[in-house]
C-alpha cells in the first residue's frame, strides 16, 4: 500500500546542510504493522514527516519516491496531499496535548473533524458519531465527556481522544510517532492494545515509530532498525529478537532489562551518544560506537542486503556479513 523508495531528506541551516534521512526504502503492506526503531536523532520522525510532506520550511526531500497506492506523494501538488493527509493517512504524535485545542471541548473538536469529512451529516448526527468514537477508544461516560475540555482529561485519555479524532476520518494507514512515549507503562500497554484492535476493526495498517524495541517487537509484523538516518537492519520480530545480526541491534536488545536475574545476558552496551547528523562518521556510520569495528568500517559504507545465514526476510548493513567475518 505504501512504498518508500530511496527516501532522502535534508535540512538547510545558515552554515550547513544536514542529511537527516539517507536513502531509505521500505514497504507498509495492507493490514500490517511496520515498526521503525532507533534512538532520538536517528531520523524516525523526519521519516514520518517526509512521507506526508509536513517538513519545516528548511527541510526538503531531495531524492526518492513515496508511493501511496501507486501515486508518488513527493511529486503530488499540495492540494492533492491535503486530501490524503488525515483522510487516507492519519498521524498521531507523542504529545496529544500539543495537538488538541485547549479552548474547544472534545465534542467540538471531534464533530469538526467528522463534519469536515462527512459534510452531509447534521450536527446531531455528528455528535452521535463522536460519542460512538469516544466509546470505541474506551472513554467512559462518553456522552457527558463530549462537553469537557482537554485539560479535564489525563494524558492517556487525551491520547485516546487524539486516536478517536484520527480514526474519525477512517484512514487506511495510521502513522503513530512515539504514541506512548509520554505515558505510564500500564497506559502504554492499553493504548497499544487499542491501536491493534482498531487496526483489525478498521482494516488499516500502522507505521509505528518508537525508541523502544520491546514495544515494537510485541506489536509489529516487520521491524526496521534505524541509525543516524539509515536503516541498518530489518526483519520479522523473530529475526530481530532471536537472531539480531547488526551490532547496533544486538546492543539495543542487550539494553532491554530482563526481570529474571538467573538469565545471564551479554553485556555489550553502547557507549557515547549518537553522533550529530552534522558530522556523520565516514564508512559505516556506526563505527565510532561499534564493539566489532575493524579497519574497513572506517573507510567503506556497508551495503544493506539479504545475507546468507539469515531468513529471507532479514536484511543487514554490516561488513561482517559482506566479508563473512561474523
Ligand atoms: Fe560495526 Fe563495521 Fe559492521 Fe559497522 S560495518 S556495524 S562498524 S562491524
Amino acid at each position: 500500500m505504501l512504498k518508500v523508495k530511496n527516501l532522502t531528506t535534508i535540512f538547510k541551516t545558515d552554515k550547513n546542510t544536514v542529511t537527516a534521512v539517507d536513502d531509505i526504502s521500505f514497504d507498509v503492506p495492507e493490514n500490517s504493522t511496520i515498526g521503525l526503531v532507533g534512538e532520538s536523532g536517528s531520523g524516525k520522525s523526519v521519516t514520518a514527516l517526509s512521507i506526508l510532506q509536513l517538513l519545516s520550511s528548511n527541510g526538503k526531500t531531495t531524492k526518492g519516491k513515496v508511493l501511496w497506492k501507486g501515486k508518488d506523494l513527493l511529486a503530488s501538488p499540495e492540494k492533492s496531499l491535503q486530501s490524503i493527509r488525515g483522510k487516507e493517512i492519519g498521524l498521531i504524535f507523542q504529545n496529544p496535548l500539543a495537538a488538541l485545542n485547549p479552548v474547544f471541548t472534545i465534542g467540538n473538536q471531534l464533530t469538526e473533524t467528522i463534519r469536515l469529512h462527512n459534510p452531509e451529516l447534521s450536527n446531531l448526527n455528528a455528535l452521535e458519531k463522536a460519542e460512538i468514537l469516544l466509546t470505541e477508544v474506551n472513554i467512559p461516560d462518553a456522552k457527558k465527556r463530549l462537553n469537557d475540555y482537554p485539560h479535564q482529561f489525563s494524558l492517556g485519555m487525551c491520547q485516546r481522544i487524539m486516536i478517536a479524532i484520527t480514526i474519525a476520518m477512517n484512514p487506511k494507514l495510521l502513522i503513530a510517532d512515539e504514541p506512548t512515549a509520554s505515558l505510564d507503562v500500564t497506559i502504554q500497554a492499553q493504548i497499544l492494545h487499542l491501536l491493534n484492535e482498531l487496526k483489525v476493526k478498521n482494516k488499516m495498517s500502522i507505521f509505528l515509530i518508537s525508541h523502544d524495541l520491546g514495544v515494537i517487537a510485541q506489536h509489529c509484523d516487520y521491524v526496521l532498525i534505524m541509525y543516524l538516518g539509515k536503516i541498518v537492519e530489518s526483519g520479522t520480530p523473530i529475526d530481530i529478537f532471536k537472531s539480531p545480526q547488526h551490532p547496533y541491534t544486538q546492543a539495543l536488545i542487550n539494553s532491554i532489562p530482563n526481570p529474571d536475574p538467573s538469565i545471564k545476558k551479554e553485556t555489550t552496551l553502547l557507549t557515547g551518544d549518537i553522533p550529530s547528523p552534522l558530522n556523520i562518521p565516514t564508512g559505516c556510520r556506526f563505527h565510532t560506537r561499534c564493539p566489532k569495528a575493524f579497519d574497513t568500517c572506517k573507510l567503506k559504507e556497508p551495503i544493506f542486503q539479504n545475507h546468507l545465514e539469515s531468513s529471507k526476510t532479514s536484511k543487514v548493513a554490516c561488513h561482517l556479513f559482506e566479508n563473512n567475518l561474523k
